[in-house]
Order: structure tokens, then C-alpha cells, then sequence
């Protein structure tokens, strides 16, 4: 039988009950889902890659068909590498459209078989982002509403660690 695996990137920094949401989506349409931090240089972030997989794995332990990684580079060439032509992505709002309707084209221009599939949360997580939580934390908020109590502990942490 053929195992149709797809690839869920993204910065996970930290990673948010919307991540999440978007994870059992696609979990339940695909056989086998590869949710992958993303190592971007450039970016300033709250959690270093190895502590932003380990939180994924702590949310997603026991999960069967769900692996988690992290990748650098192009994301064309790691799904070429990991043998699958499907890209996950999260679209909160006709705000995001934008952006990944430009990195969908970008990617499809790179690799002609890759198809971007888009999976919409559930209402009360359209305002969620990692960066919202990172912004709550910052001023000492709550955050326990957005992300599992692990990554609530590792943010207060992070916070008095500054
Ligand atoms: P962010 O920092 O905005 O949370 P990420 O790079 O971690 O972004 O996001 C990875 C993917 O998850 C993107 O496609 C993004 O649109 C999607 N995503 C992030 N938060 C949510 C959410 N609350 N609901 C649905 N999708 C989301």
C-alpha cells in the first residue's frame, strides 16, 4: 500500500494550541505527518531549534504516525529528501493569504509536484500566534490558553532567564 506522508514546517516558537489544532487536522488526513522546525539564522527567537522540537515532541508524544525534525535550507529539497510532494500550512485569516499564497507559487516554481495544502484552525484560534504568546510572556501574562502547561513552564522560564 502507498504511505502518503506530508510535511508540516514552521518556526514552532514555541508552539501554540493552533499549531496543534492544525496537526490533528492533518494527522487525520495523512498517513504518516513530518512536523519540522525550520532553522532560519536570521530570525530572533524566543527558543533555540533543539528546544522548540523537544516542546513539539512533548506535545505530541504517543502520536504513531508523527515524526518531528527540523530542516535547513529550501523546503523543496527536504521534502524531495524526506519522499513526499505535500506541504502543510496554517491559514488563520485572509491575512495570511498573502504570504503563503507567495510562498505556495515560490515553491511550486521550484519543484513543479509540490502542492501546498492549506488547513483552517478552529475559530478561537484565528488570533493565535507564537508571537502573541512570545508578547504575553514578555509583559508577564498568562499564556496557559494558548499552549500546552509544558511550554507555559519553558516560556516563564525563558523570561526570567533575560
Ligand atoms: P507563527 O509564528 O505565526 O505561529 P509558524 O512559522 O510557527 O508561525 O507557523 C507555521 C504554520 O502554522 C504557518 O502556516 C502558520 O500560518 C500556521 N499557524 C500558526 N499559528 C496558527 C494558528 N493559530 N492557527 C492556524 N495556523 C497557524
Amino acid at each position: 500500500m502507498r504511505t502518503k506522508t506530508a510535511i508540516y514546517p514552521g518556526s514552532f516558537d514555541p508552539v501554540t494550541f493552533g499549531h496543534l489544532d492544525i496537526i490533528d487536522r492533518a494527522s487525520r488526513i495523512f498517513d504518516h505527518l513530518i512536523v519540522s522546525v525550520f532553522v532560519h539564522s536570521d530570525k530572533k527567537h524566543m527558543f533555540s531549534v533543539e528546544e522548540r522540537a523537544a516542546m513539539l515532541k512533548t506535545a505530541l508524544k504517543g502520536r504513531k504516525n508523527i515524526t518531528v525534525d527540523s530542516f535547513e535550507g529550501l523546503l523543496v529539497d527536504y521534502a524531495k529528501k524526506k519522499k513526499t510532494n505535500v506541504i502543510i500550512r496554517g491559514l488563520r485569516a485572509i491575512s495570511d493569504l498573502d504570504y503563503e499564497f507567495q510562498i505556495a507559487a515560490v515553491n511550486r516554481t521550484l519543484s513543479p509536484g509540490i502542492e501546498t495544502v492549506f488547513l483552517m484552525p478552529r475559530q478561537r484560534y484565528t488570533y493565535l500566534s507564537s508571537s502573541v504568546v512570545r508578547d504575553i510572556a514578555h509583559f508577564k501574562g498568562d499564556v496557559s490558553k494558548l499552549v500546552p502547561a509544558h511550554v507555559v513552564k519553558a516560556v516563564s522560564a525563558a523570561r526570567r532567564g533575560k
